[in-house]
């Protein structure tokens, strides 16, 4: 029977908590997790306002359709949240509808419509970028950038129009910086195995990647609706508040506030974590806190310092505002994304109430402007300097051009998230490959989970938190 230590109760730390205490129930003797925060839930946040209006500082919707989206529907079901999903299915108008940002004007994005169809900003039809990407031969690349795969596969105008954006959606952050090996392995594999990414999708097998889970009815009502994603009935908190009682409710286990780590030491077989009054010894420690705040707990090993700190992340200002009327109209969608060469100061705006009506409260409108990201600092200088009014002010003007209205937000909540979005930047898995050799040759009882290291978004945290319990308890 083992001892382990986790640091961090974001969506990682929870449910590598909950793992082990359901895989592992024979193994583990005792788990203590901490977090530095008041509160567990990592970037998950939500507030609730009394009329009901929900406004989520950080993730809003998890996706389905993948492994990790699955999985994270199985952890759902096992959490009791199955009636509280609310799911957007791919017959939804709202995930046919995102627009693009071109030329100052709002784009509904190409769909299957369109594929024979000229549609602005495209030059072309949609048909004849998938006849170049069929045509284009295959380029032994070991990792290249998302924005020049696409402009090299595709075709300029889908890396500058679909890719820059979606890449400052996704992770705040520049297509021509990213790695598109470690941000879109899809992609990235569909080149090396099939010589196109066209090949790749028609060779995908959709119920090949859902099979492992669909013994589940959850998963197997998201499979045959095709959900896209999902959220919960009051907002996200509801997953974190559900895992924080659960693993408490299973018993062992010790969630402790407040308890910010300052020193891990590994030695003769054991960890002892430091957190301000804690003082304690564990056999295994899962970190889930950002590599560069890992990376200065770990500078006894400069060179696994050196890769965990080399990870950067960015800053990302997100502003809520609600409106009292409908001043969407007949933009109604997911939301859009500004292309990094286009005139706007925001990386984006989702268009809450077009999600989930469901979470409204007494107003018609409620959209969230994320800004900065990647480029927050050349628009701000340092994040600390910046005011909320002036974020405040961007966010009205911009949707005061996009929707033409003069319309003031009745609530809005200002919030500047520091370094909460990591950048996996061309080479990023030669980074997780030294880490990787670093913990082994140091013979570290340190297992990674957490965004840092191999995706993001929620589900694959969790999916994440799942494989390395797993490799943690056959170790045993
Ligand atoms: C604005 C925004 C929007 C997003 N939108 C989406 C979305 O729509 N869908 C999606 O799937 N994903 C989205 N993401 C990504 C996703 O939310 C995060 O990647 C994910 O929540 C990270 O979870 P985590 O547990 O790995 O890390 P974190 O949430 O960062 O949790 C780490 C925890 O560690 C604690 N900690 C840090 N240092 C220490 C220390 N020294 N000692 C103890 N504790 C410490 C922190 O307090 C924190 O609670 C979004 C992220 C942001 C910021």
């Amino acid at each position: 029977m083992t001892v382990v230590g986790i640091l961090g109760g974001g969506i990682s730390g929870l449910s590598c908590a909950y793992y082990l205490k359901t895989l592992g129930q024979s193994k583990i003797k005792y788990i203590a997790l901490l977090d530095k925060s008041p509160k567990f839930g990592g970037w998950i946040q939500t507030t609730r306002f009394p009329d009901g209006a929900t406004f989520e500082h950080g993730p809003r919707t998890l996706r389905s359709g993948s492994k990790s989206g699955y999985n994270a529907l199985v952890l759902a079901d096992q959490l009791a949240l199955s009636s509280r999903i609310l799911p957007i299915t791919r017959e939804h108008p709202i995930a046919k509808t995102n627009f693009v940002l071109a030329n100052n004007q709002l784009n509904p994005l190409p769909n299957v419509s369109s594929l024979i169809r000229k549609v602005p900003p495209f030059s072309k039809s949609m048909i004849r970028y998938v006849f170049r990407e069929l045509m284009t031969k295959r380029a032994d690349l070991t990792d290249e950038s998302v924005y020049s795969f696409a402009e090299r596969r595709i075709g300029e105008e889908i890396a500058k129009y679909i890719f820059d954006p979606m890449c400052r959606g996704i992770a705040a952050g520049d297509a021509r910086e990213l790695s598109v090996r470690s941000m879109f392995p899809f992609l990235y594999e569909a080149e090396k195995n099939y010589g196109s990414v066209v090949k790749g999708f028609t060779n995908e097998n959709r119920s090949a990647t859902a099979s492992e889970f669909l013994y589940c009815d959850l998963v197997k009502k998201a499979y045959n609706e095709i959900w896209r994603m999902w959220t919960l009935k009051t907002g996200l908190g509801e997953l974190i508040d559900a895992l924080a009682c659960t693993v408490e409710e299973q018993g062992k286990i010790d969630l402790i506030f407040n308890a910010e780590c300052t020193s891990l030491t590994f030695k003769d077989g054991k960890v002892e974590i430091i957190a301000d009054n804690e003082n304690i010894k564990v056999d295994h420690v899962f970190s889930s806190i950002p590599s560069h705040e890992l990376g200065i707990l770990l500078n006894a090993y400069p060179t696994l310092a050196e890769n965990l700190l080399a990870i950067p992340s960015v800053d990302v200002a997100v502003v809520y505002l609600e409106y009292e009327n409908d001043i969407i109209k007949e933009n109604s969608g997911f939301g859009y994304l500004a292309p990094s060469f286009e005139d706007s100061k925001v990386l984006g705006i989702v268009f809450d109430s077009c999600c989930f009506p469901e979470l409204n409260g007494i107003s018609m409108t409620r959209l969230t402007c994320m800004i900065g990201g990647r480029w927050f600092k050349d628009m701000f200088g340092d994040p600390d300097s910046v005011s909320e009014d002036t974020l405040l002010q961007i966010s009205m003007e911009e949707v005061g051009k996009r929707f033409n209205t003069t319309d003031k937000p009745i609530r809005h909540k200002v919030l500047i998230q520091r370094k909460c979005i990591p950048q996996y930047v061309i080479g990023h898995h030669l980074k997780l490959e030294k880490i990787d050799e670093e913990i082994k040759k140091n013979n570290l009882n340190l297992s990674l989970i957490g965004a840092s290291y191999k995706g993001a978004g929620v589900p694959d945290c969790i999916y994440n938190s799942k494989l390395s319990v797993e490799k943690y308890l056959k170790s045993l």
